[in-house]
């Protein structure tokens, strides 16, 4: 793993990039300078890596944009070994920042070859969520229930398991919508109160519904 002086200038950078487009949560802010974010991305494209900017991953896929994976970090206010469930691993980007921020994480990705490369990539890089292969419609009912739940794919609309599967007390963001989404923070007050809000627009690739093979 080559991780140099540059990478870390670059990293600092891009916190301070951020930071200036509205996330505060310190610890959110040092999981980022602290996250080989070139390393995720292939070795051809390393200059785009610290760009705050979405990038591709192979499979159609992307890694989100850096200021994207900080805002949703942020609405979940994580705390220390909180269970976490993300729908979507991709890069495993995401999944590093929630195990910085002190998470347990667990999390689902649909697409066969994505899963077994980050299932490969992330340990070797020493991080260690628990990964599965699967629908994230469906969510983990064998793991839940989850203090919180984050979606890093465009949803038609929320899941019902995923709000099933959620904590009383626990927060569940994801982005709805087809083309844009708004960003939707979902809060279970109890078995059958959830207060909902939003917090702006944003793009994601879509989250993919019945195609567990996925080959798209
Ligand atoms: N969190 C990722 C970004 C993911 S992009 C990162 O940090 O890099 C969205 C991911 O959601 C893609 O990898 C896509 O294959 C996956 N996805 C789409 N539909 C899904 C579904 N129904 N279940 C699980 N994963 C899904």
């Amino acid at each position: 793993m080559i991780d140099t002086y540059k990478h870390k200038g670059l990293r600092k950078q891009l916190v301070i990039n951020i930071k200036q487009k509205g996330i505060k949560e310190e610890n959110v802010l040092a999981a980022i300078e602290k996250i080989p974010r070139h390393l995720f991305l292939d070795s051809s494209f390393i200059d785009f890596a610290y760009q705050d900017k979405p990038f591709p991953i192979g499979n159609g896929q992307t890694i989100s944009q850096p200021y994207t994976v900080a805002f949703q970090s942020e609405l979940l206010k994580i705390k220390k070994n909180e269970k976490v469930l993300e729908v979507g691993t991709g890069s495993g980007y995401q999944a590093c920042v929630l195990i910085e921020l002190g998470a347990k994480v667990f999390t689902i990705e649909r697409q066969k070859d994505l899963f077994i490369k980050t299932k490969t990539f992330l340990p070797s890089i020493g991080y260690r969520p628990r990964m599965f292969y699967g629908d994230g419609y469906a969510g983990l009912p064998a793991f839940a229930p989850f203090d919180k739940i984050i979606v890093t794919a465009g949803a038609p609309f929320i899941p019902e398991a995923l709000i099933t599967q959620l904590k009383v007390g626990g927060i569940l963001v994801v982005p709805v919508g087809e083309d844009i989404q708004t960003m939707i923070s979902l809060e279970k007050i109890n078995e059958n109160e959830i207060i909902k809000s939003e917090h702006g627009t944003f793009r994601f690739v879509p989250l993919l519904e019945d195609k567990a093979d996925g080959q798209k």
